[in-house]
């Protein structure tokens, strides 16, 4: 099944080059479906790592990208501007927190976590604070992979830690421990009161993914969290920056989980669902006062600026996909997802290697206690005619909206079975 060629030559994500593991390939996709190079067809549970929300080859989101073909795929953004970054970004600013008010578009989650950590430290060195340089964060955080946002993902889960001291040294406090629907603790910012209090004149801001830390462990906290982190930001002298990569476009129920909290940032970086998964497209948002401030500053302009920077393809079918996404009953959508998700996936915590289910939107995660070997789950998974791909103790979904009741109920129905009769497990 695993390409021959490709099994020898090309890189995927996290793999070994020596003992890589097997890769299936994809002949289309379409829908929530994926088919592969023999005919078997997959339901989709993973929407490509959040992105394809509105699943695979939809009618209308090629069309942006074949109406957008016809005038140019791609124009300098130095000195030269085009129709779909401007509406995108007219749209972005409805959506987005309101104080937000300027826009950079970047390339990938990772390059506008770069971004959003270059814009603090410009920020305040223009305040005349060139001290304020480091960042504040809380462990099981993931922010990408570039080298910057490797130093502020979880030392350990954050999947960086072969670098170790060559990557700069951030400082962490313990992950929020208050569940999102338990109730509040305040001790639960303790920590981070006393690090901030301790750490304030060298800390440029505190980067957080809100209410859903995602790929360093799938875990979902308390908005109160938010509120008391904002309130020491200000007390302190940070900003806050959220990274909403993965959060964004209706993933936890609502359009950005911000408003779980209704705490708005100062900076807040998009990307992943922002195209509907058709390329990769990022963009990193902030307020008037920081944008005037870092134009002001020694330097008078923000140093950055990619080649691909608004790739006006990239551009066209962000905005038809949002423009989907918010003209549509999505909330209703997200919820019938959700409730499906509990039904199912609810009652595998009696099982005593399970040591955590949760749900929230459309994101479903089962924790076990033990890691699995992925290798032996995935192919399981796909002889069962599901595309899930589980990582350490997690197995966890979060499928296309456009996925069916029926076609939701197939894939919760096969995943449940799987780890009901896991092997290893005991
Ligand atoms: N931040 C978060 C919260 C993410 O989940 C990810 C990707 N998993 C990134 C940043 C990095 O995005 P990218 O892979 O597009 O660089």
């Amino acid at each position: 099944m695993t390409d021959k060629f490709d099994l020898e030559h090309i890189w995927h994500p996290y793999t070994s080059m020596t003992q890589p593991l097997p890769t299936f390939k994809v002949k289309r996709a379409y829908g929530a479906t994926i088919e592969l190079d023999d005919g078997k067809t997959l339901i989709d549970g993973m929407s490509s790592w959040w992105c394809a929300i509105h699943g695979y080859n939809h009618p209308e989101l090629n069309q942006a990208v074949t109406d957008q073909l016809q005038n140019m795929s791609h124009i300098m953004f130095g000195g030269l501007t085009h129709d779909p970054a401007i509406e995108l970004g007219k749209i972005l600013l409805k959506i987005t927190p309101p104080s937000l008010d300027k826009i950079f578009y970047a390339d990938s989650g990772s390059v506008a976590v770069e971004v959003a950590l270059k814009m603090a430290v410009q920020f305040w060195t223009a305040q005349g604070q060139p001290q304020k340089t480091n960042f504040i964060t809380t462990r099981s955080g993931y922010h990408g992979d570039t080298w910057n946002a490797m130093s502020v993902c979880d030392p350990v889960t954050g999947m960086h830690q072969i670098f170790g001291t060559s990557l700069p040294n951030r400082l962490f406090v313990t992950a929020p421990q208050t569940k999102f629907h338990e109730k509040w603790n305040q001790e639960d910012i303790a920590e981070l009161e006393e690090a901030i209090q301790q750490n304030h004149e060298n800390l440029a801001a505190l980067i957080i993914e809100p209410i859903v830390q995602g790929a360093g462990g799938m875990r979902f906290y308390h908005p109160e969290y938010l509120r008391q982190a904002k309130a020491l930001c200000e007390q302190y002298n940070l900003l806050l920056i959220f990274d909403e990569i993965a959060t964004g476009f209706g993933r936890t129920g609502k359009l950005f989980a911000w408003e779980h909290a209704q705490v708005e940032p100062d900076i807040m970086c998009i990307g992943k669902g922002l195209t509907g998964g058709y390329m990769t497209l990022s963009a990193t948002l902030t307020t008037k006062h920081v944008a005037e401030t870092i134009s002001r500053g020694e330097a008078g302009v923000f140093m950055h600026g990619p080649t691909f920077m608004a790739n006006p393809l990239a551009c066209a079918v962000a905005l038809k996909s949002t423009q989907l996404l918010i003209e549509q009953d999505w909330q209703a959508n997200i919820k019938r997802i959700e409730q499906q998700l509990s039904q199912y996936l609810t009652p595998l915590s009696q099982l005593d290697y399970v040591a955590d289910v949760r749900v929230l939107g459309a994101i479903g995660v089962v924790e076990l206690t033990f890691n699995v070997d992925m290798k032996t789950l995935q192919q399981q998974f796909v002889d069962r005619g599901i595309w899930i791909r589980p990582f350490g103790k997690l197995v966890y979904v979060m499928p296309p909206y456009v996925i069916t009741h029926q076609e939701l109920s197939d894939l919760l129905e096969q995943l449940v079975e799987v780890v009901q009769t896991m092997q290893g497990a005991n």
